[in-house]
């Protein structure tokens, strides 16, 4: 925990959000400013800035935190997979666009289609 921590103070509910799923380790809410359809932020509730920080001790609860990412997104209205389905987004450190430093998935969902890299020219 970190006491000047946004999403730490959600996580301790000290600030409002709309929870959508929490248990003992990780809390999950809607993105504030949405940029989908669905857009689900999960956080683990212990303060951890960005992926560089995770070690082997880690292995456990990070893979608990991936295998909740298509159940959020299923829950919170993605279509199903295959045709359907979700992005999960991870910005990490400055030049990756993060703003919140406290390590969070965006669950992407509900905008079809995803754009895609431009085919090559013929
Ligand atoms: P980042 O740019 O760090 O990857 O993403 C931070 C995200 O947190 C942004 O999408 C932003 O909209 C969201 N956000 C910032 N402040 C709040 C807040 O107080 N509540 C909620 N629910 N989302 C927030
Ligand atoms: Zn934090």
């Amino acid at each position: 925990m970190s006491q000047d921590c946004l999403f730490c103070k959600i996580a301790r509910h000290e600030i409002p959000a709309k929870v959508v799923y929490e248990d003992d380790e990780f809390i999950a809410f809607h993105d504030i400013n949405p940029m989908a359809p669905v857009h689900i932020l999960l956080i683990p509730k212990r303060h951890v800035v960005t992926l560089a920080d995770l070690t082997d001790a880690d292995a456990a609860w990070t893979a608990r935190m991936l295998r909740l990412v298509p159940q959020l997104a299923r829950e919170n209205g993605s279509s199903p997979l295959p045709e359907g389905g979700f992005r999960l987004v991870v910005n990490n450190g400055t030049e990756g666009g993060q703003e919140i430093d406290h390590l969070h998935f965006h669950i992407l969902g509900g905008a079809r289609p995803w754009s895609k890299r431009a085919a090559p020219a013929a």
